[in-house]
């Protein structure tokens, strides 16, 4: 059985490219070329791809052999999407583009020199050859996201921590930084739904979720590892350093305001903490973390042990 790999994918997305008359980092041409060549060029080129930053580097080189730039910047906050080509100048136009009343962002050309009107003419005009394809890579991204995320908590899901363990491990290793890992877990959390309720549960798990990311600097490490279970991973951060955070987290929990029925319902959690070691496996940082767990319940909960 033949299987394609991933750089084949890669090598016809060139090609597709090339034979569209786009030479990927190539300084733009100097060749004159019509506004209606370059939109139809444009129209198949922004096709070639699903990656809203790739759309917009493709845009950016392509405007440039009509209209001369200095930079492009993009930005969809909802999207968490920011992006800044080029160099700063002092001449803008900006605009806000929407798609059939669907908010698509906020682009900004730059450049040192004033446009004149017919140059504002021209963007305006290429700027509707990018608003499809880029309505598709934020549908796209949005997909990719919320596939990557725990819809109850707002925090990354097993699937997404599975993929950013592993990019971490390596990062770690290639750079020669340590890693370290929290596991944590709500203490006695059966009976905050035995007495209050399933939805007041939920509410809780909501609030450590907001606490934790509150508390961490990289809220794109926290995960939802299971029930009530929740995975912080800490790059560059040593066995000792982990552990102030895990206190740090440990006290921020202590303390929540949370409510039932008016009255405080106490919360707490229990950590396990674990920093890899030279050539250790995801599975085995997981598991020494997991047993580092395991001792803070039995001595007791509402406590941080380091793994051994
Ligand atoms: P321990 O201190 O040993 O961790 O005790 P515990 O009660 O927290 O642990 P246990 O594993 O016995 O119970 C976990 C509970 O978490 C049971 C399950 O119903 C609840 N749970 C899991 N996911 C959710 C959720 O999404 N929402 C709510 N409200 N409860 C959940
Ligand atoms: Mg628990
Ligand atoms: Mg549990």
């Amino acid at each position: 059985m033949v299987t394609p790999s991933q750089s084949n994918t890669i090598d016809f997305d060139t090609a597709k490219l090339q034979r569209l008359g786009f030479s990927g980092n190539r300084a733009p041409s100097l060749q004159p070329i019509s506004l209606a060549q370059l939109r139809q060029q444009l129209s198949m080129q922004l096709q070639t791809s699903l990656d809203a930053e790739r759309i917009l580097r493709l845009f950016f080189t392509a405007v440039q052999s009509l209209v001369p730039l200095n930079a492009l910047t993009y930005q969809q906050p909802t999207a968490d999407l920011r992006l800044e080509l080029g160099e700063r100048a002092s001449h803008s136009a900006g605009y806000r583009l929407s798609h059939e009343g669907e908010y698509l962002g906020e682009l900004v050309f730059r450049r040192q020199q004033r446009f004149s009107d017919e140059e504002l003419g021209q963007l305006e005009s290429l700027l509707a050859s990018l608003l499809f394809p880029l309505r598709n890579a934020l549908l796209y991204r949005a997909a990719i996201q919320s596939a990557l995320r725990d819809p109850l908590t707002n925090t990354g899901n097993r699937i997404a921590m599975d993929q950013i363990l592993q990019r971490e491990i390596d990062l770690s290793r290639r750079n020669q930084q340590p890693l370290s890992l929290l596991m944590l877990d709500l203490d006695h959390f059966k009976q905050i739904n035995d007495n209050h309720g399933h939805s007041i549960g939920d509410e809780v798990l909501i609030d450590v979720a907001a606490t934790l990311k509150n508390q961490l600097r990289n809220i794109d490490m926290v995960f939802r590892y299971g029930g009530e279970e929740f995975l912080v991973l800490l790059s560059g951060t040593c066995r000792e350093a982990a552990c102030m955070v895990g206190e740090r987290l440990r006290h921020a929990v202590q303390e929540l305001q949370c409510l039932a029925q008016g009255r405080p319902i106490e919360v707490s959690i229990s950590l396990g903490c674990a920093t890899l070691l030279p050539g250790e496996s995801a599975e085995s940082l997981l598991r020494r973390a997991d047993s580092a767990l395991y001792v803070a319940k039995r001595d007791g909960r509402n406590r941080l042990s380091m793994a051994g």
